[in-house]
């Protein structure tokens, strides 16, 4: 793999909150050019040998992906792993346990948004959702759109599903150390996904970054979906002072609701070292 590649290593199916299948995102993948692909579902790995089968069959190299809820500093933050075993014992423990709140955190949501006059959100939700363990905000967003009291997913998020507002419910995932060894142990490498997104103060920032550096985590989201130009700058900068590896993903969910596609960000800017550079023994290559 060289150093320059269309490489998109972040984004959802029906298996958590995209909206696509395994087979469809690898097609769309294709289609967009891109040239080394993951699929990271959301504390699931269920969809990992349909999206590296799919891979194969599209000539396309695939690396195995997850994305892992975790709370830090009270503050929900994603990490990314790649390149693990899909079939790790510990690492689907952890995943499930991190699941196993969902449920009732939904049932908790739906009370919520009844008191505020939004009625059977939790059934109008299931409607959306693709594999039953995972139940999520985005379920809930696509029932309020359909039902008409949006007009959008991001503004059912303003409105009703972050903290603050009538729908969202606390929640408490993974520990950082936990998630990070889950991947690690499975001989995968731990990325920190969407730093921008969290608005972190300096100090929060540096001790995600440096707690994970301690934990082992290898690697940092510079370009991905969620991040402006100049965020790709800062975090640049970032992965060079903390000696992490950079990674590139769309964090494509929806042709519907997603505004960046797979495979069509900027390529990581030249200085970085890729993490497909550190994780080529884990890249399954299609057939010649
Ligand atoms: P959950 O894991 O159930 O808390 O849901 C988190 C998911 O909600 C994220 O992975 C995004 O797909 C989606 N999400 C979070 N914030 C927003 C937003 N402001 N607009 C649209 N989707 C969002
Ligand atoms: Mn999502
Ligand atoms: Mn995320
Ligand atoms: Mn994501």
């Amino acid at each position: 793999m060289t150093p320059i590649l269309n490489a998109d290593l972040h984004c959802h199916s029906v298996v958590s909150d995209g909206t696509l299948t395994p087979e469809d995102l690898a097609a769309r993948a294709k289609a967009n050019g891109v040239e080394l692909w993951a699929l990271t579902d959301h504390d699931e790995i269920g969809g990992q040998h349909r999206a590296a089968a799919a891979a194969r069959a599209q000539g396309m190299a695939y690396i195995t992906g997850t994305e892992i809820s975790v709370t830090f500093a009270n503050t929900t933050v994603h990490i990314v792993g790649l390149g693990f075993d899909p079939d790790d014992a510990q690492l689907a423990r952890g995943l499930a346990a991190t699941r196993g709140g969902r449920n009732e955190r939904a049932q908790d949501m739906a009370a919520q948004l009844a008191q505020a006059g939004i009625h059977g959100a939790y059934e109008g939700a299931l409607q959306f959702v693709g594999n039953p363990d995972l139940i999520s905000r985005t379920h809930f967003a696509r029932f309020l759109v359909e039902s008409g009291v949006c007009k959008d997913t991001s503004e059912v998020f303003r409105k009703y599903l972050i903290e603050g507002k009538p729908g969202y419910v606390p929640h408490r995932w993974a520990g950082l150390g936990d998630a990070v060894r889950w991947i690690t142990e499975a001989g995968g490498m731990a990325v920190i996904a969407h730093p921008a997104r969290y608005k972190f103060t300096a100090n929060e920032e540096y001790a995600l970054f440096s707690e994970f550096k301690q934990h082992g985590g290898r690697g940092v989201e510079v370009v991905t979906g969620s991040h402006s130009a100049a965020e790709y700058v800062t975090y640049a900068a970032m992965a060079l002072e903390f000696g992490l590896a950079a990674s590139r993903g769309s964090d494509f969910h929806s042709p519907d609701e997603s505004h960046t596609d797979l495979g069509t960000l900027p390529l990581l800017p030249g200085q970085l070292t890729p993490v497909w550079e550190l994780l080529a023994h884990r890249i399954q290559l299609p057939p010649a």
